[in-house]
C-alpha cells in the first residue's frame, strides 16, 4: 500500500471514476479536477506526488497544462490520450510529460506506469552523484564508465551520448525527435535511421537478449525509455 497523492485532471466522469477506484484500491489519495484551470490550482494547493492529465480538456489543451506545470514543477506527469491524439501525445512528452496511457487502458497498465513515474522522481533525487544503475548495469557519468556485472563496456562517443541521455531521464519516455536533437543536434532531426542504427548497436553491447531488451525499452511509434528497477 502507498500513501501517495494523485491529482486526476480529466473531464470525462467515467474515466475519472475508473481512475479513482483503481488508485484508491491501492491506497493512493485521489483528488479530481474537471478542467485544466482547476487542475493547475489543485496541484499548487495540494502538492500531490503525481498528476494524471487528459489531453482533451474543455478549457485548455492538456499539452498547455503540462507546459504550465513544467514552468514551476518537476512532478511526475502521466498523460491520457485517445488514439486520435497521437501527435499531441508526442508534443506533451516533448514539453515534459513523463509517460502516457492510450485510452482505453487497464488497471494493471495504469498502476505499473504510475509506479515507474514515482520511482523516476525518487531516482532523480538520488542521481546527484552522477551514477545510474539498473540490475547489473552501472552508468557512471562522472568517470564516463559503463559496467555490466563488474565488467567495463566500451562505447563509441555517440553510443555513450545516447545512453547518457536515456539514463539521465531514467523512467521517462523520450521521443524520437527529442533523442535526435539531444544526441545529434537540431540539424539532424530528419535522420531517424541514425537513432535506429545506434540503438541497435547499443543494445547489442548492453543487453543479454537485444531483441527482448531489459534496459532500453521501445515505446512503439513514440520513442524509447530507460527502465527503472
Ligand atoms: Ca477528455
Amino acid at each position: 500500500m502507498t500513501s501517495h497523492t494523485v491529482i486526476i485532471i480529466e473531464d470525462e466522469k467515467q474515466t475519472r471514476r475508473f481512475l479513482r477506484l483503481s488508485l484508491e484500491a491501492e491506497g493512493y489519495h485521489v483528488f479530481e479536477a474537471e478542467t485544466g484551470g482547476e487542475g493547475l490550482k489543485a496541484v499548487a494547493s495540494r502538492k500531490p506526488d503525481m498528476v494524471i492529465i487528459d489531453l482533451g480538456l474543455p478549457d485548455m489543451d492538456g499539452v498547455e497544462v503540462v507546459k504550465k506545470l513544467r514552468e514551476w514543477s518537476t512532478i511526475p506527469i502521466i498523460i491520457l490520450s485517445a488514439r486520435s491524439e497521437e501527435k499531441e501525445k508526442i508534443i506533451a512528452l516533448d514539453v515534459g510529460a513523463d509517460d502516457y496511457l492510450t485510452k482505453p487502458f487497464g488497471t494493471g497498465e495504469l498502476l505499473a506506469r504510475i509506479r515507474v513515474a514515482l520511482r523516476r522522481a525518487i531516482s532523480n533525487e538520488q542521481a546527484g552523484n552522477g551514477t545510474f544503475s539498473i540490475a547489473d548495469l552501472t552508468i557512471d557519468l562522472i568517470h564516463r564508465k559503463i559496467t555490466k556485472m563488474g565488467e567495463e563496456i566500451h562505447l563509441t562517443p555517440i553510443e555513450y551520448r545516447l545512453l547518457s541521455v536515456l539514463a539521465q531521464h531514467q523512467g521517462k519516455v523520450l521521443t524520437h525527435s527529442f533523442l535526435l536533437k539531444e544526441v545529434w543536434g537540431p540539424n539532424q532531426m530528419d535522420n531517424a535511421h541514425y537513432l535506429r542504427i545506434y540503438m541497435s548497436q547499443l543494445r547489442h553491447k548492453l543487453e543479454k537478449e537485444p531483441v527482448r531488451p531489459r534496459y532500453i525499452l521501445t515505446e512503439a511509434g513514440v520513442g524509447y525509455r530507460f527502465a527503472v528497477e
